[in-house]
C-alpha cells in the first residue's frame, strides 16, 4: 500500500490549495448545501520519484463555529490514525492561534513525523513571520506559498525524507 501523507490544520490555512497544488490539479467542489464546501479528500501524488497518498483531512468543513473545534480533533485524530507523515499547515500572515497550538499538541502526543508548513508567505519580506512558529516545538517551520509555490519544494523534501 502506498505510505500515506496527511494535510492538517485549522480552516482557512490553505490546505486545499497546498493539496491542489501538490496533486497538480484543481479539483474542488462546492455543495449545494449551505456552510459545507466538499474539496477531493485523496489522490496519489510523487516527488523525487516517492509516490504516497495524500489526503486532505480538511476536505470536508463546516461552517458552523461551534463544530470547528470538533472538528479539527476529528481531522487531526484521523490523520494520525492513517498518516506516516502529517503536513500541519499554519497561516503565516494570521500568526498562531489557540487553534493551532490545540492541533499541536494532538499531534505532538502522537509521536508521528511532522512537517510544519507556514503558508501564505507569498514575499520574501515575510520570511521573519515563520520563526513565530518555532515556539509549536516541531522541527524548523517551513515558509511557503501554497498560491505561487513558493517553497512547496523545500517542504516535499521534506516529507519524503520519512517515507
Ligand atoms: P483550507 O480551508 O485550509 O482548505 O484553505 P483554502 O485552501 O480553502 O484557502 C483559504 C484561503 O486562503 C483562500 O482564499 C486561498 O486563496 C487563500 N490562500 C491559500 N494559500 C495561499 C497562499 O499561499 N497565499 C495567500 N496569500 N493566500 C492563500
Ligand atoms: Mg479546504
Amino acid at each position: 500500500a502506498l505510505p500515506v501523507v496527511a494535510i492538517v490544520g485549522r480552516a482557512n490555512v490553505g490546505k486545499s490549495t497546498l493539496f491542489n497544488r501538490i496533486v497538480g490539479e484543481r479539483i474542488s467542489i462546492v455543495e449545494d448545501v449551505p456552510g459545507v464546501t466538499r474539496d477531493r479528500l485523496y489522490a496519489q501524488a510523487d516527488w523525487n520519484g516517492r509516490n504516497f497518498l495524500l489526503i486532505d483531512t480538511g476536505g470536508i468543513e463546516l461552517a458552523d463555529a461551534d463544530e470547528v473545534s470538533n472538528l479539527i480533533r476529528v481531522q487531526a485524530e484521523l490523520a494520525i490514525d492513517e498518516a506516516e507523515v502529517i503536513v500541519f499547515l499554519v497561516d503565516g500572515r494570521s500568526g498562531l492561534t489557540s487553534a493551532d497550538h490545540d492541533v499541536a499538541r494532538l499531534l505532538r502526543r502522537s509521536g508521528k513525523p511532522v512537517v510544519l508548513g507556514v503558508n501564505k508567505i507569498d514575499h520574501p519580506n515575510h520570511l521573519a513571520s515563520v520563526y513565530d512558529f518555532y515556539e509549536l516545538g516541531f522541527q524548523e517551520p517551513i515558509g511557503i506559498s501554497s498560491e505561487h509555490g513558493h517553497g512547496t519544494g523545500d517542504l516535499l523534501d521534506a516529507v519524503v525524507e520519512h517515507l
